[in-house]
């Protein structure tokens, strides 16, 4: 531990980072559920311009703010930042503060804010699909941004160990270590003992890289409202229908029966579950595509 700022008057910073698709809602709903920090803000970032994530956060008692529409390490700067002084001037500070940033953001261009007025830098957890990293990490298109995220991280979460035979997983842990010291913790379904996420109190992280060019070059996000009712074998048809440009599609649709049907897509694996979430309203698909332009 360096020296700590943790004063009762700063509230520490944890981001979760990490490619589109990796886990990070899931590790950030296992973090909220497990942990015994009493007040915890949540800002969660999606570049689509629904917040499907924010939807998926469940069971919280503290402030989930949302940021759409754009990325918060480039093109939401201004309002990330403008959302941290919403944050810093509550009546109480919260007890910590989880950023979860959209899957392309890179977490070296947010941490230093974590050392303004009112705050102080925990840790930045990478959360890496052990399934998809080494395909993710050899597309040039996606290289840069996979790397520059695993550079930034304390803590490496391997997701999804349960998906992939044990060989796979050596692999992808072989190339994590040519880049990174950072510990790594194997998880399923982002279900990491709190305790080794928050409150690790590390000191911010510095790089020598260059900041890179905003990621609008390498994505494009497109929503689609769905207003007609779906089962959910064309739910299912809808996702497996997408090119292979696709990265990463999720949304929601109400089924003929009234049931919420949650779509996901990461890569070429899809899947369509009920959702138990009143507050789900409106039918709509958020479709993150890759471009033809390298970035
Ligand atoms: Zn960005």
């Amino acid at each position: 531990m360096g020296p700590s700022l943790w004063d009762g008057l700063r509230s520490p910073v944890t981001f979760i980072g990490g490619y589109l698709g990796a886990g990070k809602t899931s590790l950030l709903n296992y973090l909220i559920a497990g942990s015994d920090t009493k007040r915890i803000v949540v800002l969660v970032n999606d570049v689509g311009d629904i917040n499907v994530d924010a939807s998926l956060i469940a069971n919280h008692d503290g402030d989930t703010i949302e940021l759409t529409n754009g990325c918060v390490c480039c093109s939401l700067i201004d309002g990330f930042a403008a959302t941290l002084e919403t944050v810093r001037t509550m009546p109480a500070p919260p007890d910590h503060l989880i950023v979860e940033l959209s899957g392309v953001a890179e977490p070296q261009r947010v941490v230093p804010w974590a050392s303004t007025a009112g705050f102080c830098y925990d840790s930045t957890v990478v959360v890496v699909d052990v399934d998809q990293i080494r395909a993710r990490a050899s597309d040039e298109r996606l290289a840069d941004t996979i790397e520059r995220q695993i550079d930034a991280a304390d803590v490496i979460v391997l997701n999804k160990v349960d998906l992939v035979e044990p060989a796979r997983l050596q692999d992808a842990v072989q190339w994590l270590r040519t880049r990174t010291d950072a510990p790594m913790v194997p998880a399923e379904h982002g279900h990491v003992d709190p305790v080794l996420i928050l409150g690790v109190d590390r000191a911010i992280p510095t790089t020598e890289r260059s900041p890179s060019r905003d990621h609008d070059d390498a994505h494009i996000t497109s929503t689609t409202s769905l207003t007609e009712p779906m089962k959910m074998s064309e739910a299912t048809d809808l996702l497996e229908s997408l090119g292979p440009e696709v990265v990463r599609a999720k949304g929601f649709v109400r089924a003929p029966g009234g049931e919420i049907l949650l779509l996901q897509l990461v890569g070429r694996r899809c899947g369509v579950s009920i959702h138990h979430d009143d507050a789900v309203t409106t039918g709509a698909l958020v479709v993150i595509s890759l471009s033809d332009r390298t970035c």
